[in-house]
């Protein structure tokens, strides 16, 4: 909470962009340190990945690539859904990841069906997901209480009162009544102790401050999540560039701000191309599960060959990635990507376990996947 509190205050009072540079300078000479002892930060490949059941929204942000999108906007298929949960496990991975990479889960009305698949899993340890919790009705709130192994929800709100949400979000009003019905029912169901973590963001206007008395009925509610439940909300002075798909531009006349990829430091390989691989809903396997929304980085698809074949070093597609990143040659979406982590630079959790390349690289190989097999 503290921690909290002194981020506000540091975002009140300064410049974003002159926190971006101040930062882009601190990473730089973190990078170049550890890149000249060879240290490198990543974590282990085979521990958690990401399956985008659905990837239709059912909003259109101003501030998200979603609308730029042309990969297909479909739903993962429930036979796919389990071969995939199938072929992940047989590979190691016990940690799994629902948030897509644009989309809401919730537009899947499958979804609580995929998280019993998961949930009843004995090689499944945990998952979670993020939504704009919109969409979900009642039961499924009631059903979603009940789940056991899932650990984590991120709900992101858009807006902070009627207007807001519509603007920034393109849709009417009836999906921000629903929110709030959503979120006045979920307060009455969720217990802290004994659920699931419960995460929550603004994302709206400047003209917003979180330390506003609430005058909506998204923000009394949201205030009930601080006080009652103790849900720490954040929220963003500047947002991300989606790989250079978001500009000033686009997002100026609602007062947001673009952090651009040059106020990014790039050195060696974003260790997302090895953590954080996502099978997109269409079947496609992307080395990044958080930006390049239009698959710069496709490294195969689960239609045509298995994910062990796909995620192996000894995929071209997949080793050029990775080569070409270690050459310091990024792809469109990662050059201008303001997300970027580099492989020199640690994560600032305790006690997290890291690899370097070569051992990622042989985790990575067909010999590896056999140990595991
Ligand atoms: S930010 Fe999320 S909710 Fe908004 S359009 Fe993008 S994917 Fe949909
Ligand atoms: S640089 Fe950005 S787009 Fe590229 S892999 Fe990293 S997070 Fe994804």
């Amino acid at each position: 909470m503290l921690k909290q509190t002194i981020k506000r205050q540091i975002q009140q009072y300064i410049d974003p962009y002159y926190l971006a540079f101040l930062k882009k300078y601190v990473n730089m000479a973190e990078i170049n340190f550890n890149a000249a002892l060879g240290r490198h930060f990543i974590l282990n490949p085979r521990f958690r990945l990401n399956i985008e059941t659905a990837g239709v929204c059912n909003l259109s942000c101003r501030f998200c690539a979603y609308s730029q999108k042309k990969m297909a906007k479909v739903v993962m298929p429930m036979g796919m859904f389990q071969d995939v949960v199938n072929q992940v496990v047989d590979l190691g991975f016990s940690h799994i990841s629902l948030t897509p990479l644009t989309g809401e889960v919730f537009m899947d009305k499958n979804f609580m069906e995929k998280m019993q698949y998961l949930d009843n899993h004995p090689k499944i340890v945990e998952y979670y997901f993020s939504t704009n919790f919109v969409i979900p009705s009642k039961p499924q709130l009631e059903e979603l209480v009940k789940l056991r192994k899932l650990k984590i929800v991120h709900v992101s709100l858009y807006g902070h009162d009627e207007k807001s949400f519509c603007d920034l979000t393109q849709h009417s009003g009836k999906q921000y009544h629903r929110l709030v019905s959503n979120l006045k029912f979920f307060s009455e169901l969720y217990h802290k102790k004994s659920m699931f973590k419960l995460i929550m963001s603004w994302r709206t206007t400047p003209s917003f401050s979180v330390n506003q008395t609430p005058n909506s009925e998204l923000q009394e509610i949201a205030l009930i999540f601080s006080n009652k439940h103790q849900i720490e909300i954040d929220s963003t002075p500047l947002y991300d560039n989606w790989g250079g798909a978001i500009t000033n531009e686009d997002v100026k006349d609602i007062g947001l701000k673009v952090k651009d990829g040059p106020l990014v430091y790039k050195k060696g390989p974003c260790t997302l191309i090895f953590d954080r691989i996502a099978i997109l809903a269409d079947g496609r396997v992307n080395a990044c599960a958080c930006r390049d929304v239009n698959g710069s980085l496709v490294i195969g698809d689960i239609k045509e060959n298995s994910l062990s074949d796909i995620l192996s070093i000894e995929n071209p597609l997949y080793r050029d990635v990775i080569q070409e990143q270690v050459e310091g040659k990024f792809r469109h979406a990662c050059k201008e990507c303001s997300i970027y982590r580099s492989i020199y630079t640690p994560i600032p959790i305790p006690f997290t376990q890291y690899y370097n390349l070569a051992q990622v690289k042989k985790l990575l190989s067909r010999e590896s996947h056999d140990m595991v097999d």
